[in-house]
């Protein structure tokens, strides 16, 4: 099973690697809304906190926080989002 980064496509093994990959590539620039910072974990946190399916993926894949620091809730959500929507479909070769 593979999950697709949901900022540009690059597939990834697991949801550790996709996790991997987001904070080597997307910790500058909020693709979804081109949002440009130093830091865009706190752009993510924010609107996955008003709500914001997507950046609560986002914010997801951003962090590394323990368990303690983001609510149980919210992370079983992002996970359920990530499965739901970022699974990559297996490539048949006939
Ligand atoms: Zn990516
Ligand atoms: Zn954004």
């Amino acid at each position: 099973m593979q999950y697709i980064c949901p900022s540009c496509n690059t597939n990834a093994y697991s949801i550790t690697s996709l996790k991997k990959h987001f904070r080597k590539s997307h910790l500058s620039k909020c693709e979804i809304c081109n949002y440009v910072s130093k830091n865009v974990v706190h752009h993510y946190r924010r609107l996955a906190l008003q709500g914001d399916e997507k950046h609560l993926v986002l914010w997801y894949l951003s962090t590394n926080l323990k368990d303690s620091e983001i609510k149980v809730e919210l992370k079983k959500r992002a996970v359920y989002l990530l499965r739901r929507n970022y699974i990559a479909e297996e490539v048949v070769i006939s």
